[in-house]
């Protein structure tokens, strides 16, 4: 293999300025430099080399990619973390946030073993996933591939089963991200890297025949430069032309591809022409395409349609002189920094303009595919729109950090905190429905157990059962909230349509009763035309009125025929019997917040009326008793309280409570309180009264029944202004 160039903070620096020149900026990488120095004093890598040398090299590579200040410092501090006894917090203060949190990145990344699993492609393909999750920033990505080229580049210190071991996890994992992310400068080192340890016979051949031919290829390469050279100066179009030699690796992945031999493979004589404009390109195929003669179906133009991964570039094969076969590529000088450095040519650190994490990501993600990728393991799009979805998803992954595992591998990443229903969801929506039990690693567990990391996570399902709008307390993920929610919408939607048809029923059976035609009377305009003064939005939510009682269809049809209410034999009986409803109150009027469907009864000890401070308390069988806070009973009630709430008093209903009155026993005493009592319009249910002889006080029970606890306080005042009364309480 051929040496390694070691590069040294000097190195750094020098490639650091061609693009930065800030002296805050420059401060900062020599402060991150210095610091790692400083920490990894007395560790040696394998090669002897002191510890600090694999980090200028990995800034070294960094600042070869032009990217920011932060992540050079970061690349100098990649591994602090890990080997010193340097902490995030540490490096947050005396750096700054953002660095620490790349530099923890890199750590819990690294940090990643996976199982190996029957089938290697698939599990590559999970840890790239896993990978590219994990890192949540493009900018970890990038300190991490060049940490791996280093690695690399220095794994002949390792053991032979380490060697290999890298060199394949290299291969299946970091080189496709380098590829996904366009960096071809480090796809291409990496693969040769790879190639070598990874079958040393077969690159040792491979190398030996590009070498033989080298000097043939050379002169025919050479010739062709002097051509085309004249060719284009002779037209005025600005350009620099070079001979180009294909790594290994690609040339051995092509043979092998095409079961193609050495000389068979076509672009072995390759060509670069690098111009200004996009139009110079397309102007410079043309003029050689007039020259040469081009082979068909070889033109390829990435300029309209660029890669994946960003590419851009015009491909052509064309056959020159003793008819050796040129591959040329043509692209502007953008288009060949975008080919060498991908995504980092498009992130280039661009010094003075503010740099905003989360935006140049967004950008980025926009142009690249590999994000939309992940798409595939969640199984459908068609009911979200697709850009909701999109950012759902963006949110949920970059935001995971819960790895866990379906039994058979397949790698479910989840934000902290997720759930057994949030790993159902993204499985798919039909098993998150019917979800009815969860086993994490082979124990059955409650469904909102939090997932960790590692865990294999497997769910029972069973087909009719529907979610529990309790999971939406628990659920971590915005794509499990939503489904649920939906599928509660859509729940009510259906009741909500079937309860209209029975209010369109009854509003049309009141119109016959009272002797109107339906069908003139419902037509669809009129009736719509009452829609705003019962501030309702379609005809469904009229009739859904009606038939769940809050509109009358009295009231509707008085509106719809424009008379004064016609009061009906059987409107009377209604109406009497809504009044003797009122009178007897039959529910609480309490409701627990977030609970609907509960047993709720007011305490018989302290009476709570409608506005009194209350609390609930949870009994064995009873459902919940409501206590006014201040019952005496409570003070023993110490657990199983639970907060309540007065619903609005709508209809007025009425709550008993009862007083007990002191006062000094007189002639006419019962009757001047009674007397008040009606005159504040309560209504009284029980009365008794009990005279101590030694004091000569009259102790008086009333039951009444009053609408709040406002208008219980009021009778309370006045029956205080009844002569020789001395105390009013409550019971
Ligand atoms: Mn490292």
């Amino acid at each position: 293999m051929k040496g390694v160039q070691n590069y040294t903070y000097d190195d750094v620096l020098a490639e650091v300025k061609t693009y930065i020149s800030k002296e805050e900026n420059l401060a900062l990488i020599r402060k991150a430099s210095d610091y790692a120095l400083k920490h990894h004093e007395g560790q040696f890598r394998k090669s002897g080399e002191p510890y600090y040398s694999h980090l200028a090299n990995v800034a070294y590579i960094l600042a070869s990619l032009h990217v920011g200040p932060s992540t050079i410092a970061a690349g100098f501090l990649h591994d602090v973390i890990e080997d010193t006894e340097i902490t995030k917090e540490e490096l947050a203060k005396e750096f700054t946030p953002e660095i620490a949190e790349l530099v923890e990145s890199v750590t819990k990344i690294g940090a990643l073993k996976l199982q190996q699993k029957d089938d290697p492609e698939y599990q590559a393909k999970n840890h790239r996933k896993l990978f590219i999750a994990m890192a949540k920033d493009i900018r970890v990505i990038l300190i991490k591939l060049a940490d791996r080229l280093h690695n690399m580049r220095t794994l002949e210190f390792q053991s032979e089963e380490s060697q290999r071991r890298i060199a394949q996890e290299t291969l299946d994992v970091y080189a496709p991200i380098a590829h996904r992310l366009g960096i071809s400068a480090i796809k291409n080192e990496l693969e040769d890297l790879c190639f070598f340890y990874l079958d040393r016979e077969e690159y040792y051949r491979i190398a030996h025949l590009v070498e033989t031919k080298k000097a043939e290829r050379d002169r025919y390469v050479q010739q062709m430069i002097v051509d085309i050279s004249k060719l284009l100066t002779e037209e005025g179009i600005p350009f620099r032309i070079f001979g180009r030699s294909k790594h290994l690796y690609s040339i051995y992945h092509k043979m092998q591809e095409r079961h193609k031999r050495f000389d068979e493979i076509l672009d072995l004589l390759a060509i670069r022409i690098i111009t200004e404009t996009e139009l110079n390109c397309y102007e410079i195929l043309g003029y050689i395409h007039a020259t040469y003669k081009p082979i068909p179906g070889r033109l390829k133009d990435y300029i309209a349609v660029p890669k994946t991964n960003m590419y851009q570039s015009l491909h052509t094969t064309i056959i020159g002189d003793e008819g050796k076969i040129f591959e040329v590529q043509i692209r502007t000088e953008e288009m060949d920094s975008i080919a060498e450095r991908g995504i980092a040519a498009h992130w280039h650190y661009k010094e003075g303009s503010r740099y905003e994490a989360k935006k140049e990501q967004k950008e980025i993600e926009e142009k690249l595919s590999w994000l939309r990728d992940f798409a595939e393991y969640s199984d459908e799009s068609e009911q979200d729109s697709d850009s909701q979805y999109m950012e759902t998803l963006q949110k949920d992954v970059f935001e995971a950090n819960v790895y866990v595992m379906t039994p058979k591998g397949k790698v479910v990443d989840l934000p902290n905190g997720a759930t057994p229903i949030d790993f159902a969801y993204r499985i798919h929506t039909d098993v998150g429905h019917t979800t009815v039990g969860a086993i994490v690693n082979d124990a059955m567990v409650p469904l909102n157990t939090e997932l960790h990391t590692g865990d294999v996570v497997e769910v029972r399902t069973m087909k009719g059962t529907g979610p529990s709008e309790d999971w939406l307390k628990f659920v971590k993920t915005n794509h499990a909230k939503n489904k649920i929610k939906a599928y509660f919408a859509k729940k009510e939607n259906e009741g909500k349509s079937e309860k209209a048809q029975i209010g369109e029923k009854i509003l049309a059976d009141e119109l016959k009763k009272r002797g109107f035609e339906p069908s003139e009377y419902m037509e669809k305009k009129r009736l719509e035309g009452l829609l705003g003064e019962y501030t309702l939005k379609s005809l469904i939510d009229l009739y859904y009125a009606i038939a769940v009682k809050s509109i009358s269809p009295a009231s509707v049809i008085e509106k719809l025929t424009n008379h004064r209410r016609i009061v009906t034999d059987s409107d009377l009986v209604d109406m009497i019997n809504r009044d003797a409803k009122r009178r007897v109150p039959s529910k609480s009027g309490v409701y627990v917040p977030g609970i609907s469907s509960m047993k709720i009864s007011l305490a018989q000890c302290c009476m709570p009326v409608h506005g009194d401070d209350i609390v609930g308390y949870i009994t064995k069988g009873e459902g919940v008793k409501v206590h006014r806070r201040d019952c005496r009973n409570l003070a023993q009630l110490q657990q199983r309280l639970i907060d309540v709430e007065w619903e609005e008093n709508l209809d007025q209903k009425l709550y008993d409570a009862s007083l007990v009155v002191l006062s000094h026993d007189r002639n006419f005493l019962l009757t001047d309180i009674v007397t008040v009592v009606s005159q504040n319009k309560v209504t009284m249910l029980q009365v008794s009264a009990n005279l101590n002889q030694e004091t000569l006080t009259t102790t008086i029970k009333l039951k009444v029944q009053v609408h709040n606890a406002e208008h219980l306080r009021t009778l309370m005042a006045n029956i205080r202004k009844v002569d020789s009364v001395l105390s009013v309480e409550r019971e």
